[in-house]
Formats: C-alpha cells, sequence, structure tokens
C-alpha cells in the first residue's frame, strides 16, 4: 500500500537543522515512530508532500525551508511581561518559570496561546511567542514503517486510533 489521502502512516524520523550535518531537533528512533492520518491537514503541507507515494520500507531525505514549515522568525512576537502575569495565589511559579520553558498563557481575549521563557528580569519576563521552530529549515531523514488504510471511523474522527493513536 502506498501513502494516499487517508492512509495511517507510521514512520522513524529525525529532524535536524539545515541539513544532514546541521543540528538535531529532535527524533522518534529509539522511541515510538509517529503515527498519523495522511491529508487531513495535521502535518505541515510540505512534509506531507514529500512522503505521497511511498510505501513500508522505503526511506526519505529531504528538506523544508521555513516559510514551508513554520514561517519565518517574527521579532514583534517577542514581549516582556510584567510578573504578575505568572502569579499563582499571590506566588510566583518559579518551577514553571524557567528559561527556554514553554507554557501556556492567555491573552486579554483568552485565547490560549504558548510561549518560551526568554529571559526573567526583576519585574518583567521576556517571552518568544513564536513557534520554537520559527525561521528553522528543516531537514527530514527516516524510513516509513507501515502505511494502512484508514476506517471509516478514523477519517470521521480526522485522527488514528488504536497504536500511536487516540485510545477511546
Ligand atoms: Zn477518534
Amino acid at each position: 500500500m502506498i501513502i494516499d489521502q487517508n492512509t495511517v502512516v507510521s514512520l522513524h524520523y529525525k529532524l535536524q537543522e539545515d541539513n544532514a550535518e546541521g543540528e538535531l531537533i529532535e527524533e522518534t528512533n529509539g522511541g515510538d515512530p509517529l503515527t498519523f492520518l495522511f491529508g487531513v491537514g495535521q502535518m505541515i503541507p510540505e512534509f506531507e508532500a514529500n512522503l505521497e507515494g511511498k510505501s513500508a520500507g522505503d526511506e526519505f531525505a529531504f528538506g523544508i525551508l521555513h516559510t514551508d514549515a513554520y514561517g519565518p522568525y517574527d521579532d514583534d512576537a517577542v514581549a516582556a511581561l510584567p510578573l504578575s502575569v505568572f502569579m499563582f495565589e499571590g506566588e510566583l511559579d518559579t518551577e514553571m518559570l524557567q528559561p527556554g520553558r514553554t507554557i501556556p498563557l492567555r491573552d486579554e481575549e483568552g485565547r490560549l496561546l504558548y510561549g518560551t521563557v526568554e529571559e526573567i528580569r526583576e519585574n518583567e519576563v521576556v517571552m518568544d511567542f513564536n513557534h520554537p521552530m520559527a525561521g528553522l529549515d528543516l531537514y527530514f531523514t527516516g524510513r516509513i514503517e507501515s502505511v494502512r488504510e484508514a476506517t471509516q471511523e478514523e477519517i470521521d474522527h480526522n485522527h488514528v486510533h488504536g497504536a500511536g493513536g487516540h485510545e477511546h
């Protein structure tokens, strides 16, 4: 079976910055493979475009420019917020407030957004609301482990059931 719309794909991958010599960003090798329903918008479109037509056992290696991945890095998405934003019941959550940590916050409209702690100053915290991979050119290598047809239920739910997916 080849990878196409409404197939369930399991693969192992290694993600590096720029190219095969670039810094390691993440990898599934040694852990569970990534399993996803193909063609429903869960993955970066360019990632799926590079996998379409492959089958179990095939290996892959391709790059995706940041403009086709998580977009350019936006300097305006970095903001200094008052320390009071990070107070819970009058106390600072020092366990959560660590440089490099990604934490959930709510904006004025109550929308949930994620930011990474950049720097903690005396009265404010510099937060970076860019996606952690914003501005990075991505390089993927890996191997397709399995491809199967999605069930009607999986297509209806827009996600994978069973191993590597939703258990319900
Ligand atoms: Zn479901």
